[in-house]
């Protein structure tokens, strides 16, 4: 009888340590746990297939679900713009849902619309459990230029994937892997174990509610067909906004070569200008005449503007434009920036009229060539509403100068 006893006793604390494990493994994976809503309409317009997680944390449910919605209504309104359609519009939602450790949840949208084009868009929520806040998956990173560097010069590398501006590059984390995603003809992920890029990742004290979308139309260069590169420089302005937006219409892109004291007031278009594909180049800070600088006030200048477009941006620009083009050796040896000048001047700071600009900037152009604007004046926005669709029907590709690079790098392999 006590020897039955006792092996009950046994047999019961056996199926308390078990479950004791259980509700310990339950709670250390509560949050592994979420379900998922699918929405599907199929309408004579338009398609759309949505599937989206509910973590049951209201901050991040939230959050998600007005996104969803203002994506959603945004395409409907498209759709029903359109009268006549060759093909239904389709949108496509998916996420990828990470959970990090206890403290890191990364929720990671990527979704494609077809409107007659293709658009792919990423957009990274990294919640803070223990903050209760969305943060940025930069801040986890003490170095993420590095990150960047190894990720673009390793990684993709071997993949043979190549990026020609980091806005289209995208990173998650999900325990022991740093995820990135890449959109160039379509959204591309590769998982990299963190380990191999031979750092770890930081405690973030960065609580800031911050999210970073990514909008990428895929604009597909052909290099074998003609590119030419607009260029803007003293922006952004006001009137950025407008070319933009000029540019966006017509499947565009230009390289806008900005000055470090503009950035802040205007980080909202540098944003939407990044997102658009277009890259930010440098064109120092207060538009200091470069050469008769000595090297301490060169590397200021050229700093303090890689700084500004780090911190508020997140974006490092590879390319320096100086100003008045005047290049010296002292300017060379003082930074790693390309250094940028141009193939033809529109002379729109001189030139007061819109006709006048567009035809100096189409006169003599040949494929190649890199066009000076400045888009600190309303006729250079008037100007590029008439010389994109212009160039776009004689054959050029508008493209950004690191593409072009790019472009001119691929020609001599073939
Ligand atoms: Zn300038």
């Amino acid at each position: 009888m006590r020897y039955l006893k006792r092996k009950y006793l046994i047999f019961l604390s056996f199926i308390l340590i078990i479950l004791g494990i259980g509700y310990f493994l339950f709670l250390r994976k509560e949050h592994l746990n979420y379900q998922i809503n699918s929405m599907i309409e199929d309408n004579p317009k338009y398609l759309i297939s949505a599937t989206i997680p509910k973590t049951n944390i209201s901050n991040i449910d939230q959050e998600i679900n007005h996104f969803i919605q203002q994506q959603i209504q945004k395409f409907k309104n498209i759709s029903n713009k359109s009268s006549y359609l060759l093909e239904r519009n389709e949108l496509n939602i998916d996420f990828d849902y990470n959970y990090f450790n206890d403290r890191y949840i990364n929720i990671v949208f990527k979704i494609d619309i077809y409107d007659g084009k293709n658009n792919y868009l990423i957009q990274n929520y990294l919640y803070d459990l223990k903050k209760g806040c969305f943060i940025d998956v930069l801040s986890l990173f003490d170095n993420s230029d590095y990150v960047y560097k190894t990720v673009k010069d390793t990684f993709l590398k071997e993949k043979n994937i190549m990026i020609t501006n980091s806005s289209n590059l995208y990173m998650a984390i999900s325990n022991p892997y740093l995820d990135v995603y890449i959109i160039t003809d379509k959204i591309y992920s590769i998982s990299i174990p963190l380990r191999e890029l031979g750092f770890q990742l930081s405690i973030s004290d960065d609580c800031k509610d911050y999210f970073l979308t990514s909008q990428v139309s895929a604009n597909i260069i052909d290099p074998m067909k003609p590119v030419v590169a607009l260029t803007f420089d003293d922006g952004p302005s006001e009137y950025t906004k407008e070319i933009i937006d000029t540019l966006k219409k017509y499947e565009a892109n230009a390289t806008f070569f900005v000055l470090g004291n503009k950035v802040t007031a205007y980080q909202d278009v540098i944003r939407e200008s990044i997102n658009n594909g277009n890259e930010i180049g440098n064109h120092t800070y207060n538009h200091k005449w470069l050469s008769r600088l000595s090297k301490d006030e060169i590397i200021e200048q050229i700093t303090k503007t890689q700084n500004i477009l780090k911190e508020t941006v997140h974006y490092t620009p590879t390319h320096l434009r100086p100003t008045y083009g005047s290049v010296n050796q002292r300017i060379r040896k003082n930074t790693e920036l390309e250094i940028t000048l141009w193939t033809i001047d529109t002379k729109d700071w001189k030139v007061k009229n819109v006709d006048r600009i567009v035809e100096r900037a189409i006169q003599n152009i040949e494929d190649g060539d890199i066009i000076l604007m400045h888009d600190i004046f309303e006729r250079s926005s008037e100007a590029v509403k008439k010389l994109v669709p212009i160039l776009k029907e004689k054959g050029f590709q508008l493209i950004t100068i690191s593409e072009l690079e790019e472009v001119k790098l691929l020609r001599t392999k073939f």
